[in-house]
């Protein structure tokens, strides 16, 4: 029986690698959770696995959830929390399924560690990728891509020799304003940008794929994960969503990856690796299917798209800027205090203002989101 540690368990990634483990029962152990608020959802998790340990954030949520519990459970809160549990808990797989920056701590902890990492936290390889890598590196941890596109291209990149790989395409759906003018999106309200047509996910990643600023994390992220420039990272927007990511080889071979949008696939995926699950979630009916269609992705009308590629070509520093001023961005506009179109002056402001070289440390990033988020926030004034 594997033990996980699932950190950012009631997210929509979290959901799918409980929907996985309650489909296999005997074959994983909950071992920890974490969420980021107490509410009823975790309550309801801390009752369905009694064994488990729990970390929240957020130390208001924590004392409702405590007296839920009762006294006898040990329950880890405030900030922190996560990366405590991650350094004492007993388990062989660590899922970081946290949303954005936050996770950052946790996931290095788990590096740290040497577990095996299930990685859906893709901001952590966008900031930190080069530190997160050497952390994992030097404690023996083996990283796991959770987001669908890179556990696509890991399955189409096993057991292939590195030279013999051309380039990488990741696919996007395009998300909801795929067909939208630039002048209908500039006035797009939050709920028209949560409506994802595909996926059904939190409200920051949904932002990210309406703005298409998560098609640039992930160019960064699979860059980092698979060791390959960005320049040989490509994007096409595949509207189906049923392939997922594509290898292109030294001689012109394209192995792709296809599934249903479904993000219990790769999380079973993950879970079970090296082995495969048994039991089919749903199989694609191809020929109900009938075709599948191929664009190439409009980078005029989703400036974040082309400014985030850029920052990561740019270095560390500006890809860094690039993921905090975007979180702010998300949030502004989120709470109705800037306009869609707007998210992207705020990010490029802050991207403008970001140092070049290399960080030396986690603090070090840490402190150049900080940064990041103060001139996002001022940067569309
Ligand atoms: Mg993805």
């Amino acid at each position: 029986m594997k033990k996980i540690a699932l950190l950012g368990a009631t997210g929509s990634v979290g959901s799918s690698v409980l929907a996985v483990i309650r489909d296999n029962p005997g074959r994983f152990a909950v071992a920890g959770l974490s969420a980021r608020h107490g509410g009823p959802e975790l309550a309801a998790l801390c009752r369905e696995f009694p064994e488990a340990l729990v970390a929240v954030g957020d130390a208001d949520g924590a004392e409702a959830l405590r007296d839920t519990l009762g006294s006898g459970r040990r329950l880890l809160c405030g900030s922190g929390a996560g990366e405590r549990l991650v350094e004492e808990i007993d388990a062989d797989i660590c899922v970081a399924a946290v949303s954005g920056t936050a996770g950052l701590g946790m996931a290095f902890a788990a590096a740290r560690r040497g577990m095996r990492i299930l990685l859906a936290n893709k901001e952590v390889l966008v900031s930190a990728g080069r530190l997160f890598l050497g952390a994992a590196r030097a404690g023996g941890a083996e990283i796991i891509p959770l987001d669908s596109e890179h556990s696509a291209l890991f399955q189409c990149l096993e057991g292939r020799a590195p030279e013999t790989v051309e380039k990488l395409i990741l696919t996007a759906s395009g998300g909801p304003f795929r067909d939208w003018s630039a002048e209908r999106m500039a006035l797009a309200k939050p709920e028209d940008a949560l409506r994802h047509p595909v996926w059904k996910m939190g409200p920051k990643i949904t932002i990210d794929c309406a703005t298409m600023a998560n098609k640039a994390l992930e160019v960064i992220e699979a860059s980092h994960l698979f060791g390959i420039s960005i320049d040989r990272i490509e994007v096409l927007v595949h509207r189906e969503s049923l392939i997922h990511g594509l290898v292109e080889f030294t001689d012109g071979t394209i192995l792709a990856h296809m599934g249903p949008a479904d993000m219990r696939f790769p999380a079973g995926f993950g879970l079970f690796y090296p082995e495969r699950g048994k039991k089919p979630l749903r199989r694609l009916d191809l020929a109900g299917i009938g075709q599948l269609n191929f664009e190439n992705p409009p980078f005029d009308r989703f400036p974040l798209l082309r400014l985030g590629i850029e920052a990561g070509k740019r270095g560390e520093r500006a890809a860094a800027a690039f993921n905090a001023a975007n979180e702010t961005a998300v949030e502004l506009f989120l709470a109705g205090r800037i306009g869609f179109a707007v998210m992207a002056k705020a990010v490029a402001a802050a991207v403008a203002a970001a140092g070049t070289g290399v960080f030396s440390s986690l603090d070090e990033v840490e402190a150049a989101h900080e940064k990041a988020r103060e001139r996002a926030g001022a940067g569309w004034r």
